[in-house]
């Protein structure tokens, strides 16, 4: 069905088993999985899927090292374990990312895990060789019969130069270990979305369409595109609204207070002199006021992140001329020859943690583990909501399988199928070796008649969904793009035609890696926009407001500069 179709029916029929309000990872792995168990379920975001803290994360897939110092055993194996599943069910998405910790003393940072299991921690200080070692003998020993990645190895001083030339020399030496990158996030959450839809015919999911309130027992629905409204009756809602859960339950006359969101903000910057030194790998250290940062490769860009700052308002968050101001900076505690100017950042992004509500000083001390709170039905509404507070990107499909879980008890149903080994989207009958790649791709070019080189860059992008993306390239005159030639007007057509494109901004920043990448400019903005709106059937008239609407949000939301965007 598409979107009027499905709006359409809930108006004829409004009932349904389960409504999902906000689609972030949480909320599309749980829409996921409700989908596969043939629950009717409707899931729902104000904006497009996979915008908001979701589209914000540093794209690891990881253990999350630091939690073993607050005692988080369990969210670091559980981590571990969901790392390693998604860099199976998803390996056109999530490849291996080796990681450096350079280490500047022996002994500091001993106390910190007795210390904030006494709750005498305010702030963690510096960790030392030892107990960095420490960490990466757990972060194995978590994993040691399920192996997915190559095991720790401590560096000696010049070990670690040689690997990164410009590192701070007063380092003593460093960790290298194995954790997973997700460069393209966003494609792994609209592919979760779009293998939903294609298992069950009672599951629908509509981007853009708000909740703006609910009680007794409905809840009205704004379609964002249109402002017309509708609503649904569910049996029961679950809140996936990450930052906004607080938000969103009050709407329904639930005045909870269960969020504690924390700002973080990262930027994308074009220095092939950073990019040689990062080499590859990432750098992740721990700056001097506690925090701890990272310099992320990012094919030729590199990644540099996060800050972690107190937030109210989650629609507010955007990187602030402090933070790049911060960023800068901190280059010179790790990299002190290394200078990063404003001018090199092609794009900036920033999110909300949903992180639970906690009154403790050092925000970074807040846990990253996540539960389901359950509110139950009443006289004024009659359905129970249960909100999804905390977590992490990786741990999305745990987190989603137990909302899943207490939604089959509450329904009286059973689990007819388990997430946990299931290939998503394009990772699905995925050619891992070199040479079953050679062959897959021969073998899609000879039936698409797609050349071997772009099949070859389709397949990076789509994985096994690039064999979609060439028959439809095959199927009618095509061209490069103006201003972007490494992308072509009908793969921009796929994509808007078979991905619930509302916008052109969907397109740019998470159906493709074209904004992030800095590879955005006027002329491809235009002929972007052109393409969207011949498959969609925009006016001209909508195809001038979507230009002037991207251009305005890449501005503002992004920092990518105006002159970049300037048309004709
Ligand atoms: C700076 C930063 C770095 C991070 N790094 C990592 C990392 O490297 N690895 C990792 O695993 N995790 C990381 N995380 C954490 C991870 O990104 C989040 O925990 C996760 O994405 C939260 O997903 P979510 O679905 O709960 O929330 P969100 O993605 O924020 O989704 C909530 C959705 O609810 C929607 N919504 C709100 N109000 C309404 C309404 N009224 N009606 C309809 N929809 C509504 C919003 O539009 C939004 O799309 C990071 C987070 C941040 C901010």
């Amino acid at each position: 069905m598409n979107r009027q179709q499905i709006i359409e029916h809930y108006r004829q029929q409004p009932e349904v088993s389960v409504l999902i309000i906000g689609a972030g990872i949480n909320g599309i792995g749980t829409f996921r999985d409700l989908a596969l168990q043939g629950v009717d379920v409707l899931l729902v975001d104000k904006a497009d899927f996979c915008s908001a803290s979701s589209a914000a994360s540093s794209r690891q897939a990881h253990g999350g090292l630091r939690y073993l110092e607050h005692g988080d055993f369990r969210l670091v194996s559980e981590s571990l374990h969901e790392r390693n599943r998604l860099l199976r069910n998803a390996p056109h998405a999530v490849e291996l990312l080796q990681t450096t910790i350079p280490v500047f003393h022996w002994f500091s940072g001993l106390l910190n895990a007795p210390l904030k299991f006494l709750g005498l921690l305010q702030r963690p200080s510096e960790r030392g060789y030892l107990v960095v070692k420490l960490g990466m003998m757990f972060y194995d020993w978590f994993t040691r019969n399920d192996r997915a990645t190559p095991t720790h190895q401590m560096l000696n001083r010049q070990q670690a130069l040689e690997r990164h030339s410009k590192l701070n020399p007063a380092i003593i030496g460093a960790a290298s270990y194995y954790d997973c990158l997700m460069p393209q996030a966003e494609r792994i959450a609209v592919e979760l979305v779009l293998d939903a839809e294609a298992t069950s015919e009672k599951a629908h999911a509509l981007n853009y369409c708000a909740v703006v309130s609910g009680g007794g027992d409905s809840v009205t629905l704004r379609d964002e595109t249109t402002g017309e409204t509708f609503s649904v009756k569910p049996k029961l809602v679950i809140n996936a609204g990450g930052a906004w859960i607080d938000f969103v339950n009050r709407s329904m006359q639930r005045p909870t207070r269960y969020i504690g969101g924390t700002k973080g903000s990262h930027i994308v910057v074009d220095h092939p002199e950073l990019a040689r030194v990062v080499n590859g790998s990432s750098i992740f250290f721990e700056n001097i006021d506690g925090r701890l940062a990272i310099f992320m490769p990012f094919r030729d860009k590199v990644i540099i992140g996060a800050t972690d700052l107190r937030c109210d308002d989650p629609d507010e968050a955007v990187c602030s001329d402090e933070e790049i101001d911060y960023f800068l900076q901190f280059s010179k505690h790790i990299l002190p020859e290394m200078q990063v100017e404003r001018s090199q950042i092609v794009f900036h992004f920033s999110g909300v943690r949903p992180l639970p509500s906690s009154d403790v000083a050092f925000v970074g001390l807040v846990t990253r583990d996540h539960s389901v709170v359950e509110v139950a039905p009443d006289a004024a509404v009659h359905f129970p909501i249960y909100s999804l507070v905390g977590g992490k990107w990786t741990t999305y499909r745990a987190l989603s399988a137990q909302t899943t879980d207490k939604a089959l008890t509450f329904l009286g149903r059973s689990r007819q199928q388990s997430t946990e080994n299931l290939p998503i989207g394009g990772g699905k009958d995925y050619p891992r070796k070199a040479d079953a790649r050679e062959g897959w791709l021969k073998l899609m070019s000879g039936r698409s008649g797609v050349p071997m080189a772009r099949l070859a860059d389709l397949f990076e992008r789509y994985g096994t969904r690039a064999e979609a993306v060439a028959r439809f390239i095959a199927a009618g005159a095509d061209a490069p793009l103006n201003g972007l030639p490494s992308y072509s007007r009908r793969e921009i057509m796929f994509l808007a035609a078979n991905e619930r494109v509302e916008h052109v901004d969907d397109l740019l920043l998470r159906r493709s890696w074209i904004a992030m990448l800095g590879l955005v400019n006027g002329a491809a903005l235009v002929a972007i926009a052109e393409a969207a709106g011949e498959a969609l059937g925009w006016s001209a008239e909508q195809v001038q407001a979507e230009i002037a609407r991207t251009r305005d949000l890449l501005m503002t939301r992004n920092g990518v500069p105006a002159e970049r965007l300037r048309v004709g």
